[in-house]
């Protein structure tokens, strides 16, 4: 499937070909702390499908659990996570960040990693008190 997406601010642009089956979530801790809320949903594709056509993101590197170093890139106007690689073999698959896919409403995770920091409440949403706007 083709797909492509944009930072918040519209600085950062890309295009990519993805699997709409490889849609997860991640509920480790430093997803949550990185988006600044309870999960983060990433599509996975090889790099050589992903093409960035704006400009340039930041990156910010952080060393996983297991001890492999991770690169976050985002937009350094807006701060929108676009995408994450990693070095030698990982740098092979690039997670892009759900957020920024135009067509991410046909994007649906198809599985979970890092449950065990998953909130509770997660469960509870779809009965919670809601409104179709602000
Ligand atoms: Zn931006
Ligand atoms: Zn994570």
């Amino acid at each position: 499937m083709q797909i492509n997406g944009q930072c918040h601010c519209g600085s950062i642009t890309y295009e990519a070909e993805i699997d709409p089956d490889d849609v997860s979530i991640c509920h480790c801790t430093d997803c949550q702390r990185l988006t600044g809320t309870a999960f983060r949903v990433t599509v996975s594709t090889a790099a050589t499908q992903f093409t960035m056509t704006g400009n340039p993101p930041r990156r910010y590197e952080k060393r996983a659990d297991n001890g492999a170093l991770r690169l976050q890139f985002f937009c350094g106007d807006c701060g929108s996570p676009i995408y994450t690689t990693g070095e030698g073999k990982d740098a092979e698959v690039v997670g892009i960040r759900w957020g920024s896919i135009n067509q991410r409403s046909q994007l649906k995770p198809r599985h979970q990693i890092w449950c065990r920091s998953s909130m509770g409440w997660l469960d509870e949403i779809p009965g919670l008190p809601g409104r179709p706007g602000d």
